[in-house]
């Protein structure tokens, strides 16, 4: 079937998530088998699944890039977008979850709800993406559905609605029961390709009355008419199920639980069938919002249909093989091959030389493509990942970027010839293109190359990119942690500048007030009147400010919860220049931030360590060594998780130091949650000189 058919309705466009080694991926590649889509299964432990196409992901056995791929079942269009469990790739979920219109959430059956399960739950739901939970490895010892939804409903105030009951559990689960149609499924083969739905076996009945009731009640109470029905005694018929699970669905009112082992083969294919009767096409889902990139106040509705003008977000840019490839999101309008299209924010002109469905790792070609669909497009020099693209010539919209964390951690990087100097450029900025999340500067002082980024795994498989994919030769520094700096009381300041250039005399003066604000990102404010200040300076002043921001007075450091009040200014006739606006503004800065007082501030991670209990006592004390606050202490089964608050600058190398403490057996996950004084006496050590 070729996706010009698909109208918009048969469309999914989906996302898994889940923690690591929940089974994502395994899932994923049984989906694309029974899908037809593959010919044979690959094994995450074999380090042969057909997701995990990078070669880094094939020797950690873990995701790391999402790949985008397209399969069909009962005649719908499935986008499939795979993604990384690990916070390091935060960006990578967020831009998924961005961009998709439904996800699957899968859990481990005896792991339940793990730590970052409820990090991209936290994600799917700041979207308002619907979903559906798949509990996976039900044939595993200790295997528990209640358990799983219990947790689901207490750590991610979930409602799910449980649509099977597993045959059988552990080493026996042979099959489920679907409590919507009241078929039993068991398979007939290894592959789990043949299957039966028959009669359920009377020794399950009891069980199902059960839950079918309280399934049958559920749905009932969302709609008045089928609450009647239902009142009346009449029962629903499957259609009327299926119809009343689909809306709560979609107004995130339930979770639909589904089950299985995605390892032996059980319960993929009912849950495709779920994908297609539960999830939203992309006709469900509020039409996309953007503006006009020069004004921003003004709203623009994206019409999910063909005769709109093209609106499209580049959410992931990628290089591979064959060059760049731009992932991009269709909202509404169509793309075709060859078509020059512009990039809203900088106006910049692009061509799309081929456009392509992907599936992992190769491609078909596709010469026309309309709204919902998910592609991969070459030809693109310049949009970078939350870029909007617009067709040439009709009004310009810009779509909310996704949102990205700032970075936490920096390393130093040095090439080793002249040579390598020349191309590590190059690669580092196709990089920051592709990743959002990771950033280089060049030090002012030290002339220092220095790349930031979430944490150490996240810049240690940058480097590698740079020096194995890229063969860039390069020596890396340690890791360490970016600081921020903030004021701490407030104070003024004025600044002036002067000077002729280009045969023009430029000057302006500027009066501000500088103070701390609560909100991390700074604020200013222009309050001086229009007879003072030409708002057509505003820009130059708005220019200044976000420069005196960059780097604060303590250690260079980007400084955040500022505050700043532009009360009064000047400049003379014919000597009106922004240049001059712009450096009166620093300057004015610089004085209010000296007055003011500013202190340093740190990252300040959620971590979470789960442990067997012998280990416990241990791991606390090395905590409390390292200036952790431990928040809380939960049982999770017959595991001890410890929730704290741990300073990153504390954490180097913690994963090597748990590994110790526990003959391997405690885990962990961390985040970057806040930042927070650093203590006085840790100053001089950081800045390298005695602020006092
Ligand atoms: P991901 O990190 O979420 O992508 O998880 P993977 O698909 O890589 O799976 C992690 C590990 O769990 C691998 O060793 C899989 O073989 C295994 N696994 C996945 N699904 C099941 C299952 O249903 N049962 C069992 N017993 N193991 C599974
Ligand atoms: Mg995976």
């Amino acid at each position: 079937m070729s996706a010009k058919n698909t109208p918009l309705g048969h469309i999914r466009n989906i996302g898994i998530i889940a923690h690591i080694d929940a089974g994502k991926t395994t899932t994923t590649e049984r989906i694309l088998y029974y899908s037809g889509k593959e010919h044979r299964m690959g094994e995450v432990h074999e380090g042969t699944a057909i997701m995990d196409y990078m070669q880094d992901e094939q020797e950690r056995g873990i995701t790391i890039t999402s790949a985008a791929t397209t399969f069909f079942w009962q005649k719908h269009q499935v986008n499939l977008i795979d993604t990384p469990g690990h916070v390091d790739f935060t960006a990578e979920v967020e831009r998924s979850l961005r961009v998709l219109d439904g996800a699957v959430a899968v859990f481990c059956g005896v792991g339940g709800v793990e730590a970052q399960s409820e990090t991209v739950w936290r994600q799917a739901d700041r979207y308002h993406v619907p979903a559906l939970a798949f509990i996976n490895k039900l044939d595993r010892s200790g295997a528990e559905v209640e358990h799983v939804l219990a947790e689901m409903r207490e750590r991610l105030h979930a409602n799910p609605l449980q649509l099977q009951l597993p045959i059988g559990i552990e080493d026996n689960f042979k099959g489920i029961i679907d409590l919507v149609t009241l078929e039993q499924i068991t398979y007939d083969d290894e592959t789990g390709e043949k299957f039966t739905r028959s009669a359920i076996d009377p020794e399950h009945l009891e069980e199902v009355e059960l839950h079918r009731l309280h399934l049958v009640e559920s749905i009932a109470e969302s709609d008045e008419e089928l609450m009647e029905k239902y009142l009346l005694e009449e029962d629903l018929s499957v259609e009327e199920l299926k119809a009343g699970i689909r809306k709560l669905t979609l107004e995130r009112k339930i979770t639909p639980v589904l089950l299985g082992s995605s390892l032996r083969n059980k319960g993929v294919q009912p849950l495709l069938d779920a994908i297609v009767d539960y999830l939203p096409s992309p006709k469900d889902v509020p039409p996309m919002i953007g503006h006009d990139p020069k004004d921003h106040t003004q709203n623009i509705t994206c019409i999910p249909s063909r005769k709109e003008p093209l609106c499209a977000l580049a959410f992931k840019i990628t290089d591979d093989q064959h060059g760049p490839l731009t992932f991009l999101r269709i909202y509404s309008g169509e793309l075709k091959e060859g078509e020059k299209v512009i990039v809203s924010a900088s106006g910049r002109k692009e061509r799309a030389s081929r456009i392509w469905r992907m599936h992992a790792e190769h491609r078909d070609r596709e010469t026309l493509v309309g709204p919902g669909e998910i592609v991969g497009v070459s030809g693109f020099k310049f949009a970078a990942t939350g870029d909007s693209i617009c067709a040439d010539g009709s009004e310009l919209i810009e779509l909310e970027p996704p949102k990205f964390p700032s970075t936490v951690i920096s390393m130093a990087i040095e090439p080793r010839s002249n040579d390598d100097r020349d191309k590590l450029m190059d690669v580092l900025q196709r990089l920051t293109r592709e990743d959002p999340t990771f950033a280089y500067r060049t030090d002012a002082e030290t002339g220092q190359l220095i790349l930031s980024g979430m944490g150490e795994l996240h810049l240690d498989i940058i480097a590698t990119r740079i020096t194995r994919d890229y063969k860039v030769a390069c020596n890396t520094g340690n890791p360490r942690v970016t600081y921020r700096e903030a004021v701490t009381g407030s104070g003024s300041g004025k600044g002036e500048f002067e000077q002729a250039m280009g045969g023009k005399e430029h000057y302006a003066q500027v009066q501000l007030n500088v103070r701390r604000i609560a909100e991390s990102e700074p604020e200013l404010k222009i309050s001086a009147p229009e007879s003072v200040i030409n708002p057509h300076s505003h820009r130059a002043i708005e220019e200044g400010f976000s420069g005196g921001c960059i780097s604060g007075p303590l250690g260079g450091y980007p400084i955040i919860h500022l505050g700043c009040e532009v009360t009064g200014g000047a400049t003379r006739e014919g000597c009106e220049s922004e240049v001059a606006f712009t450096a009166a503004t620093e300057a004015a800065m610089r004085q209010a931030i000296q007055q003011a007082g500013a202190e340093l501030l740190e990252p300040i991670m959620s971590l979470e360590v789960t442990t067997p209990d012998e280990f416990m006592g241990g791991i606390i004390h090395d905590l409390n060594g390292r200036r952790c606050e431990v928040q809380e202490i939960a049982d999770r089964g017959n595991l001890k998780v410890v929730h704290a608050k741990a300073p990153l600058a504390e954490m180097f190398g913690y994963a090597t130091v748990v590994r110790g403490l526990s003959t391997g057996r405690a885990s962990y996950s961390m985040e970057p949650s806040a930042f927070a004084p650093v203590p006085r006496k840790k100053w001089e050590s950081i800045l390298g000189y005695n602020p006092s």
